[in-house]
């Protein structure tokens, strides 16, 4: 048995100590605040399989299916629901590009297809169709709540043994040569350290901190926070806009019901470079936009009250996709998730489990793909799609 150290109690490094205590490991989990007080907490509930790249389509193809034995395998009710993802286009060639990620999406057993406005205004009743030409429809995509999913499995974890702990900020590392032999820690006031075998840097925008503790540049994985928003109206009749529903043309406006109580999440992507890691100060200027799109997408809407506005981070690798894998003898990552750090989290949870334990992990993870030694060699994904 290994101890391993996982660093951020979000959902990314939430889930991976149950899945490492199944393995047998010993588990310290690291949160300098409380549980899902970086992004998760705050992100927008969506899970799609509907990327434009084969790597992140086959990883949410995955992850979707672990979505949907997630609320028997951890025994709690997550209210994940597949209620899809509905993408709109605005003109001909969007149409086509739609028709290209379709055939794309289909070769990976993803069942996206195109559909008329017809059928759109039936899963949408709220919806606009009139500036629309066509959507892109998979039923298969859906949403969850993150604050039950992320209490689900650290409820299931602290069973199997694992040391979870909030308010425990990690402040360094003691090292051999490229191995960390220990984890430096402060917990009110005081200063303690543990032997470990291996470490995993979960910190998502804060990851860059942590490797720079592993002795590494800050610029390794160069990961940026950037100020994604969304407001919530009132609670509305459950059915109105139960999908996430995006023209991707405008901005990435999206809008989607919240499973648990009704009222409609709006997005978009009027997005602002943090001014530091605690800049949550919601903006005027999202609000008024995102309800500008809001409206145009879904007319009845412009009755409905705003109850709540808030911001958290879309951590960014210049890709927008996340950098997964080892970056030292005995440290890995897995971090920059930028807008889709939920939806991956159970795939990617299992992934790193096997990685770190066994070296190895059946989930269909492209490791060439998330690589995070790419930047560094100059080479760049295509962009991953970043809507939630
Ligand atoms: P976080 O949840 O940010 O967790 C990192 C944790 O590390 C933090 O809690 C932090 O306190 C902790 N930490 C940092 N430094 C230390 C330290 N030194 N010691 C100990 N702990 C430390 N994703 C989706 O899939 N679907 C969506 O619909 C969606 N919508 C979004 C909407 C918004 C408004 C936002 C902001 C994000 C959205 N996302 C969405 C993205 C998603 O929220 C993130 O990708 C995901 O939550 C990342 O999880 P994480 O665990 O990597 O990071």
């Amino acid at each position: 048995m290994s101890k391993i150290a996982v660093i951020g109690g979000g959902v990314i490094g939430g889930a991976p100590p149950h899945e490492l205590a199944k393995l047998g490991e010993e588990v310290i989990l690291f949160e300098k605040n409380y549980f899902g007080s970086g992004s998760t907490f705050r992100c927008a509930t969506g899970i799609r399989a509907q990327f434009t790249d084969e790597a992140n389509i086959r990883l949410m193809k995955y992850s979707v299916e672990r979505w949907e034995k997630l609320e028997e395998e951890l025994g709690f009710d997550i209210n994940f629901k597949q209620t899809g993802y509905l993408f709109l286009a605005t003109s001909e060639e969007e149409v086509e590009a739609f028709k290209a990620n379709i055939r794309l999406q289909n070769r990976f057993g993803v069942p996206t297809r195109l559909i008329g406005m017809d059928e759109a205004r039936e899963i949408v009743p709220i919806l606009n169709t009139e500036p629309f030409l066509a959507g892109a429809w998979n039923p298969k995509d859906g949403k969850a709540n993150p604050f039950k999913t992320l209490f689900a499995y650290l409820f299931r974890a602290k069973e199997l043994g694992v040391d979870a702990r909030e308010h425990t900020e990690v402040i360094g590392f003691e090292q051999e040569g490229d191995a960390i032999t220990a984890v430096r820690f402060r917990s009110n006031g005081k200063v303690e350290s543990v032997r470990v075998d291996a470490v995993l840097n979960a910190a998502n925008a804060w990851a860059p901190l942590i490797n720079e503790m592993a002795g590494l540049s800050r610029d390794i994985i160069p990961i940026t926070a950037y100020k994604h928003q969304l407001v919530k109206t009132e609670p509305l009749e459950p059915g109105q806009a139960e999908p996430l529903v995006c023209p991707p043309s405008w901005n990435d406006a999206y809008i989607i019901q919240d499973g648990e109580d009704g009222g409609i999440i709006c997005g978009a992507g009027i997005e602002h470079k943090a001014k530091g890691l605690d800049d949550y100060e919601p903006t005027y200027d999202f609000l008024r936009g995102v309800l500008e799109y809001a409206v145009r997408i879904a007319p009845p809407l412009r009755y409905a009250h705003v109850v709540r506005q808030w911001a958290g981070f879309y951590a960014k690798t210049p890709d927008s996709n996340p950098a997964i894998g080892r970056l030292l003898d005995n440290f890995y990552i897995a971090a920059g998730f930028s807008g889709h750090g939920f939806m991956m989290a159970p795939a990617v949870g299992e992934a790193m489990a096997g990685l770190i334990s066994k070296g190895r992990s059946k989930v269909p993870l492209d490791w060439e793909w998330y690589d995070p030694y790419r930047f560094e060699r100059g080479e760049l994904r295509s962009s991953a799609f970043q809507i939630g």
